[in-house]
């Protein structure tokens, strides 16, 4: 029943969240954004949008819940992929990772996924092992950052600013680029993976003054593995948690130098990404992959959908294990759990 759902409600969904207004904003006393019905936005120069769904200021818990199902998806092998999107203070990282009392999504995904791995182990004795894995990085100006390995120690060498990670290489494959070197560490529960996370989000090229400019400039992709195996039908699955560079184009007055090459970067990559998810959601046999390292890195977690995959359901507790593969030709093999 879940994988039905999931498919009911489309493999591309766009929600739009309304931040609260900053001081500034209600300083300003303009309508920014007026809020039409649950699915539509009103900007009052540029019309009316339509999505998945609208949250008004939602918190961050009703947030989650519609992505929560997700880490199930994740679980039972399929890769999934959620972008925040939006101009610098939009709000994107607040969603995505929040704050120590109001947990963003990647936060909560991890509670989550620990805690469906325990009913799991609860439910069964099915000899049916799981491993959780995370990786982290930030693709600044076209430069990958390994944020969970410690910097090199600078004493012979010069002073690097930012990256001081091993250089990361890639390496073109069958599904995409694949990051060489890319440090993926395997956790044993959700506190584990938690601290990771902190540990990667400190680690920024920007991390000193997360809220500046700067960090507006970079993608950052947060990556959980969760492969699973019992003996005969291995799975693999991957929730990717992607904050991307901010979507605002700078002012040509304002952008110089350094910043013009950032701003020009980010730009390429952002028209990358909506071309990509044009296609796909389009169901177009072209994907234009190619065109930026952005969407080279994501092809991977995005091209599985063609590819065999297994859906390993386990509930209800106790009737059996359920394997289904990707051609919707339902297969049941009974298991005592
Ligand atoms: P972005 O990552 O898109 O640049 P941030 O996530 O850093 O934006 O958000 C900008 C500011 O607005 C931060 O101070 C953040 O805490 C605050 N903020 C964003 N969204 C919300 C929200 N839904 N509720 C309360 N504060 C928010
Ligand atoms: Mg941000």
């Amino acid at each position: 029943v879940h994988n039905a759902i999931e498919d009911a409600k489309g493999h591309l969904r766009v929600f739009c969240r309304v931040r609260p207004l900053s001081e500034k904003e209600l300083d300003m006393d303009e309508e920014v954004v007026r809020m039409v019905d649950n699915m539509k936005i009103e900007l009052p120069r540029n019309g009316v949008f339509t999505f998945d769904g609208v949250f008004a200021a939602g918190r961050q818990e009703e947030v989650f819940e519609e992505c929560k199902d997700l880490v199930q998806s994740t679980v039972d092998g399929h890769n999934v992929t959620i972008f925040a999107y939006g101009q610098t203070g939009a709000g994107k990282t607040y969603t995505l990772h929040g704050t120590p009392q109001e947990e963003g999504i990647a936060g909560r995904a991890i509670s989550e996924l620990f805690q469906i791995l325990k009913r799991f182990q609860q439910s069964s004795n099915a000899a049916r092992s799981f491993v959780v894995s995370a990786s982290m990085f930030e693709l600044y100006r076209n430069r990958l950052v390994d944020l969970l390995r410690r910097p090199e120690k600078r004493a012979k060498s010069p002073p690097c600013s930012p990256p001081c990670s091993p250089k990361l290489s890639l390496r073109s494959s069958e599904s995409g680029l694949q990051v060489d070197n890319l440090a993926e560490e395997e956790v044993e529960d959700a506190t584990q993976l938690k601290r990771l996370l902190s540990r990667g989000l400190a680690a920024r090229t920007t991390a000193p003054n997360a809220l500046n400019a700067e960090s507006s400039r970079s993608h950052l992709i947060f990556t959980i593995k969760v492969t699973s195996t019992d003996g005969q039908n291995p799975l693999s699955g991957k929730l990717v948690l992607c904050d991307l560079g901010g979507s605002e184009r700078l002012k040509k007055s304002e952008a110089t130098g350094e910043h013009l090459k950032e701003a020009i970067e980010i730009n390429r990559s952002l028209t990358a990404l909506g071309d990509v998810i044009e296609a796909v959601a389009e169901r177009k046999r072209q994907v234009p992959y190619r065109n930026h390292k952005l969407t080279q890195l994501l092809q991977d977690d995005w091209s599985g959908w063609g590819r065999k995959r297994f859906l390993l359901r386990y509930d209800p507790p106790g009737v059996g294990l359920e394997v289904e593969d990707d051609d919707h030709q339902l297969s049941v093999q009974h298991k005592s759990l």
